[in-house]
């Protein structure tokens, strides 16, 4: 996997890029659309760097996905949803008109450590926020979260800046913030491990409007490493690009993950008083 541009570092001065223009933008916008699955075989011939009929139907497929108007043309509205700050995996096939099921651990019970903290934030907050947002899940599927110290374990995490020796190497501040890996057998050994960019400005502040809201995006990769793909629906926690906090887990969101394990079992261990 390469790593797709950053495409809120890129000059573009509030363009219109269409149809026959030409130039690293659009070699840029190309790499964009080819990391998140949006240049399919089935349209056709790719011409690198120019604005041609196969890049007007990418255009147009990621306008549907994400709502906006289909014109096929890079219009202000389609660049900003480009530039914002998002989740790394990509959107097409997984990409559905809701959320997506990819795979499912076998065990209720999935454990997790730490093998990195961040230099953003202090350790307590992290493990505080990534508590919270196994919990969100948790509260709503028959699956729990229990932290283990070393040992081997279904969720590995870390922080990691650039090249971290799994292929898909960060891409600084902004552009891609995290990702994910799904349950066994996808995945292969990194199977549910969660990887952050710490070169974001992660916060556990919500007011805090120039972080990045790192329990919303522990959250939404977690739904990743127990098997749910991207959804199409905004508002979804599942959805790809981050628009600031959002602790809690969407409709669509819920029946995605009851469609993987089922509701919360009632406990029988007579603690839930
Ligand atoms: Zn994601
Ligand atoms: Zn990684």
């Amino acid at each position: 996997m390469t790593t797709p541009p950053n495409i809120s570092q890129m000059p573009l001065n509030d363009m219109l890029y269409s149809r026959g223009m030409s130039g690293d933008e659009i070699r840029s916008i190309q790499s964009y659309l080819q990391h998140y699955g949006y240049l399919q075989d089935r349209f056709g011939v790719l011409h690198d760097g120019e604005y041609d009929d196969t890049t007007e139907k990418a255009v147009r497929l990621y306008q549907c996905c994400f709502g906006l108007p289909v014109s096929g043309k890079l219009d202000p509205a389609t660049l900003c949803e480009m530039a914002k700050p998002r989740c790394g995996f990509e959107d097409i096939p997984a990409m559905g008109s809701a959320f997506t099921a990819v795979s499912r651990w076998e065990q209720s019970q999935l454990t997790y450590k730490f093998n990195s903290f961040s230099t953003k934030m202090a350790q307590a907050d992290i493990e505080r926020d990534v508590t919270a947002a196994f919990a969100l899940w948790s509260e709503q599927c028959d699956l729990r979260f229990t932290v283990a110290s070393d040992g081997a374990v279904d969720i590995e995490i870390e922080f990691a800046q650039g090249d971290h020796g799994d292929e898909s190497p960060f891409d600084g501040p902004s552009g891609v913030l995290a990702h994910a890996y799904f349950p066994p057998p996808n995945g292969g050994p990194l199977a549910g491990d969660t990887h952050f960019d710490d070169d974001e400005n992660w916060t556990s502040n919500v007011s805090d409007t120039q972080g990045i809201d790192f329990l919303t995006v522990a959250a939404h990769e977690f739904g990743h490493a127990i098997g749910l793909g991207h959804s199409r629906q905004r508002g979804a926690l599942m959805f790809p690009s981050y628009s600031g906090p959002q602790r809690f887990l969407a409709m669509d969101d819920i029946a995605g993950c009851q469609s993987l394990y089922g509701p919360p079992s009632i406990s029988t261990d007579g603690d839930c008083a």
